[in-house]
């Protein structure tokens, strides 16, 4: 008998071709897509130590923790970096980037997250866009946890580097990624003496391997699996329609956010302006006293399978994440949700109104 996973035709690079044709079509770019084997961190860390060294000046935006993570590679290059970091209850502001050039006008990189599911924050990348191109520096963008929750537009936006994973609000497979690299980004790597090349993490190798030759013959074989469960998922996206898809996130981010002040007992959205507020994801602040990752803890006895999680390090005290991304970007999943938490704020001895937390909820949803 044949196994579905294990007895599988090879990947034709016809085939890979055809995904990444999709990809970039989800994307809206003319831009060259390249699928990468391995999770979204490989075309995050390939294309910053691809397009930066010694003599660049990078902007670096923190917003949550992608950032900072951003910024050590940027160093490591040998980049001179400046770090904008901004409270992550708020976005950063178009106003801020243009700051920065005034201040820097040396800067030729900018490192921006758009949506972060770890802080609950998206940033207006469409004007921090037009900032960047009028300045001309090469635009970078982790759009992991926005695509399929609102929209990525890589072209209308400028954007040079712009790398996806599959695994938030796409709902599809964590080991494979993509990147798109506009033609000025190409001309960066090419250019720069410190690009990997013949590496893993090479960007140039796929593009004189694979691009150059015209996507006829794959360098290695590919993450077979991955790559049917990528094409499955822009598959179902497709099917749905984005603009459903996205629908699904944005109305959960409002339903969350609604449910969660109407629920009382001290808990609040951790992002305060709701435009600021992403959709892949919602983070809720605890009220004083109450450690929050307690309180999951409490939430996730009564029914593990809610996505709810405490925010990483010390984050892990104030802040509650309700993942609702991908399959969990559902009325009932958000209704769960609430419910456990309030249960939760009750069990210690805080009041709660969980119908009146239903029904706002219901209400934003629509
Ligand atoms: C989720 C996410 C990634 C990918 O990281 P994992 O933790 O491995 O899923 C990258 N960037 C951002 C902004 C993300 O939210």
């Amino acid at each position: 008998m044949t196994h579905p996973f294990l007895d599988l035709p090879p990947l034709s690079a016809a085939h890979f071709a055809s995904v990444e044709d999709r990809v970039a079509r989800l994307l809206g770019t003319e831009h060259d897509v390249v699928i990468m084997q391995g999770e979204a961190l490989l075309p995050l860390e390939g294309a910053i130590r691809g397009t930066v060294g010694p003599g660049n000046t990078a902007l670096n935006v923190i917003t949550g923790p992608y950032g900072q993570t951003f910024g050590n590679w940027l160093r490591d290059c040998g980049a001179t970096v400046i770090d904008l970091a901004v409270p992550f209850h708020t976005a950063v502001s178009a106003g801020q980037i243009r700051e920065a050039f005034a201040e820097h006008p040396e800067i030729d990189f900018v490192s921006l997250v758009h949506a972060e599911a770890a802080t609950g924050n998206t940033n207006p990348v469409a004007e921090i866009g037009e900032v960047v191109r009028e300045r001309g520096a090469l635009f970078y963008l982790d759009a992991v946890a926005s695509v399929g929750a609102e929209p990525v537009l890589v072209d209308a936006w400028g954007v040079d580097l712009c790398v996806i994973g599959a695994q938030k609000a796409m709902g599809g497979p964590a080991g494979v990624s993509a990147v798109s690299v506009s033609a000025r980004a190409w001309a960066r790597m090419a250019a720069n003496p410190g690009a990997p090349r013949r590496s893993y993490l090479s960007l140039l190798d796929w593009k004189e391997r694979w691009l150059d030759g015209g996507r006829k013959v794959l360098p290695h074989a590919p993450a077979q699996l991955e790559m049917l469960a990528l094409e499955a998922c822009v598959e179902r996206i497709e099917a749905q329609g984005l603009d459903a898809v996205m629908g699904r996130h944005r109305a959960a981010a409002a339903a969350t956010r609604a449910g969660a002040v109407a629920l009382g007992g001290g808990l609040e959205p951790y992002v305060h302006q709701a435009r600021e507020a992403a959709p892949v994801a919602t983070t809720l602040r605890t009220p004083a006293g109450v450690v929050a990752s307690e309180l999951v803890a409490r939430a996730l006895a009564a029914d593990p399978a809610l996505p709810l999680a405490a925010g990483g390090g010390a984050l892990a005290k104030e802040m509650i994440r309700v993942n609702h991304y991908g399959p969990d970007a559902t009325v009932e999943v958000v209704q769960g949700c609430l419910a456990a938490l309030g249960a939760a704020l009750a069990q210690r001895g805080h009041s709660v109104d969980l119908e009146g937390a239903r029904r706002a909820a219901q209400d934003a949803w629509r």
